[in-house]
């Protein structure tokens, strides 16, 4: 791997767009250093800027390796999520949910997810059905049914989270009979393509609980749909939604009637509680 290493940074556009225009494959910073990824020398000592840098072969590294080593477990409430190289790392006591990395959003890491999972491990799900609306990788639907639900559906407009939804529940020891998925505490799992005013719940039942990681404007354009899926005094947990987007939120809750809100940071992002 040829690296042409130059004292800089990344917001020096004069320097990036110099390296560019000499034909660097890939820009990095690192402790005060630009370094431009190269397939070959070209001359830069005559390139403004440029000339007090210096090339380095260095030994090819492997990036898939790398991005596996900087992934850790995420501990939310009662549920650690980890992929499936780290289980040994969940600490005794937390339910391991392994979610590989892959193409649905939903590994843990992002404040949005680890926040719902929080407030699901809070709730008393034991008898439950709980809606995960918006379940890309699973995570959510999967977390309510380790954390006791009776049962727990994940829906997504996005069809192709619903196979990657369904390789994790498998991960996760859960195993497929007549009626879907059995999960290992026992409770009922199911992953369907749709939404919340979709055919995927004409003639349901009302669920005792519903999760979503959306937007806040959705969430306001759903709010009313929230209030006819929940049973009366189910709670609701909302996130994926900006702190500047709050009081979009927040008007939706009151004008569809939910009581008992409360809202959560965590960095820019917000989760907000309530019950229909
Ligand atoms: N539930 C996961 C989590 O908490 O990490 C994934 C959340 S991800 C931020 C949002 C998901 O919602 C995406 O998979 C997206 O396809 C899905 N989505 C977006 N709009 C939707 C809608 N109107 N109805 C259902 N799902 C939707």
């Amino acid at each position: 791997m040829l690296v042409y290493r130059v004292p800089g940074s990344l917001d020096n556009e004069e320097l990036t767009a110099a390296l560019w225009d000499a034909g660097a494959g890939g820009l990095e910073e690192r402790q005060g250093f630009l370094r431009a990824y190269f397939d070959g020398r070209v001359p830069l000592d005559d390139v403004p800027g440029l000339a007090g840098g210096e090339w380095v072969d260095e030994p090819d590294r492997d990036w898939q390796a790398d991005w596996k080593l900087g992934l850790k477990p995420v501990q939310a409430g009662r549920v650690t999520v980890v992929p499936s190289w780290l289980v040994q790392d969940v600490p005794q006591g937390q339910l391991t949910l392994i979610i590989e990395p892959g193409m649905a959003f939903g590994t843990g890491h992002h404040a949005t997810t680890r926040m719902a999972i929080e407030a699901l491990s809070v709730l008393e799900l034991r008898g439950e059905r709980v809606l995960d609306v918006g379940t890309g990788s699973g995570v959510l639907a999967m977390a309510a049914s380790l954390l006791g639900a009776e049962s727990a559906l994940g829906v997504d407009i996005d069809p192709l989270t619903i196979p990657v939804a369904f390789e994790n529940a498998e991960l996760n020891g859960f195993t497929r009979g007549e009626d879907g998925l059995t999960g290992p505490q026992g409770g009922q799992l199911d992953f369907r393509e749709g939404t919340l005013d979709g055919e995927a719940f004409e003639d349901e039942d009302r669920y005792g609980v519903l999760v979503a990681n959306l937007y806040a404007e959705l969430h306001d354009l759903l709010a009313g749909d929230y209030r006819e899926a929940l049973v009366p005094g189910g709670p609701l947990v909302l996130t994926g939604i900006l702190e500047s987007k709050l009081p979009l939120v927040r008007d939706a809750l009151d004008r569809e009637g939910f009581t008992d809100v409360v809202e959560r940071l965590d960095g820019e992002w917000a989760l907000v509680t309530a019950r229909n």
